[in-house]
């Protein structure tokens, strides 16, 4: 098969290929696998219960499963849902948004493959334009998807060391510039892999950059406020028309569904809405049906909050207590959780890379993701740190997750002291 350069860039080594892989084979290849690699969101009875209510209702309002499953929206959502979204938004915080700055995308992962590549990339004059990551790690699903290479430019953070053997990486804001390359900042709040919540303090200076610059701030809102809502710090939500907040049904619980969210300016929304229009004609309609009245009701809201982000915050308390327990005795940290559904296990000075851990481990029928897939923008960077970390999803069963963190604490003892 004779490939173009893109074609080789989007068939070549990719850590969410490989991720999504594992995610495969966790779930369907017959071997029983413990699942702490990819991000599946927990099957939390309440949020499903919810959801084939919904179904139901849906399915008895005459001609709307029809035409939810029969008619192609427009390119940027069924503008009642849109509606739905901007009043949620309007009511839950207080932001001038109507349907026009509301576009819906197959995912998230989608929306961010188009507007990354709208927004950076060769430019008319010759140019290249890059997206400013203010510091990895960063979300994985990132790192390959310029149409180009380089997409990303990034900076290492500073370390905040924390008690019980918690740490917190922080926006080196000393050291970030903001060259004249930049065509966006990004940063996900809360952060996949490390859990972390960016303070409203460094976020308005990260707004400032951006607004000074003139380029947009892309938010990544797939964990925070007001749904899914897992975030367990009390931060303030941010959105401005300088803004590009994305949004997603995924950690709600609906990943299969493919229902991305994306709140920006409405010049914006229409860019967006045209490359879904030439990717994929129009966004999936089948999310945005099924859930419009939790929307329409706020029942969304209270869901994430009376149980998506408690159901969240239990497991990492416990999943985080186990590790650190099971691994006493080594120079282990955590970073600490403060939202989104993950640990960030950072393994001091080990002398086996997170690499070979990785494999280790999934030899032993646990899959995890090993942290070097995390540093988009410094992949030139031969920091010993990006080698030294593993994320752990705690969304699986307790029972699972605990076993499989036994493990992942036996063969990170094994390495450090026998190589
Ligand atoms: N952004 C972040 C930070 C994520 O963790 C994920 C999924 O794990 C996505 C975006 C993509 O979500 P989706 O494409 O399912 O909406």
């Amino acid at each position: 098969m004779r490939l173009s350069r893109f074609g080789r860039k989007f068939t070549g080594d990719s850590g969410t290929l490989k991720l999504m892989d594992d995610l495969g084979e966790a779930f369907g290849s017959g071997r029983e696998m413990i699942n702490l690699g990819g991000g599946n969101p927990s099957h939390i009875p309440r949020m499903e219960e919810t959801f084939r209510a919904q179904l139901a209702a849906l399915a008895q309002r005459p001609g709307e499963l029809e035409r939810a499953m029969g008619d192609y929206s427009g390119p940027s959502g069924d503008r009642t849902f849109r509606g739905a979204v901007a009043d949620l938004l309007r009511a839950e915080h207080g932001w001038d948004v109507g349907p026009d700055h509301v576009c819906v995308t197959n995912g998230s992962q989608a929306g961010f493959f188009a507007l990354f590549n709208l927004l950076a990339g060769p430019d008319e004059d010759g140019g290249e334009r890059r997206i400013l990551l203010p510091m990895a790690p960063e979300y994985i699903g990132y790192a390959d998807i310029g149409v180009g290479p380089g997409l990303f430019v990034s900076h290492r953070p500073s370390f905040e060391f924390l008690e019980d053997r918690f740490f917190k990486y922080r926006v080196d804001l000393d050291d970030l510039e903001v060259r004249d390359d930049i065509a966006a900042l990004c940063v996900s709040r809360p952060t996949n892999p490390t859990g972390n919540v960016l303070t409203d303090d460094e976020l308005a200076s990260l707004h400032g950059l951006a607004r000074e610059r003139d380029i947009p701030l892309i938010l990544d809102n797939a964990y925070g406020v007001p749904f899914p809502g897992i975030l367990f710090r009390d931060v303030r939500p941010l959105w401005d028309e300088s803004v590009i907040l994305f949004m997603s049904l995924s950690k709600l619980g609906l990943p299969g569904l493919r229902t991305g969210i994306v709140v920006a300016d409405p010049a914006l929304v229409r860019a967006l809405a045209s490359a879904n229009a030439l990717m994929t004609l129009a966004p999936c309609a089948f999310g945005p049906a099924l859930v419009r009245g939790l929307f329409e009701s706020g029942e969304v809201i209270a869901l994430s909050r009376e149980v998506v982000r408690p159901h969240y915050e239990a497991r990492a308390a416990r999943a985080a207590a186990t590790l650190l327990d099971d691994l006493q005795d080594c120079d282990v940290l955590l970073h600490r959780p403060e939202g989104a559904i993950f640990l960030w296990l950072w393994c001091r000075g080990i002398p086996v890379s997170s690499a070979e851990l990785y494999e280790r481990l999934k030899r032993r029928g646990v899959v995890v993701v090993s942290g070097e897939h995390f540093f988009p923008g410094l992949e030139h960077d031969p920091w010993p740190h990006k080698s030294e970390c593993m994320r752990l999803t705690y969304s699986d069963s307790p029972e699972k997750v605990e076993t499989g963190l036994a493990i992942v604490a036996e063969e990170v003892r094994r390495a450090y002291r026998e190589g």
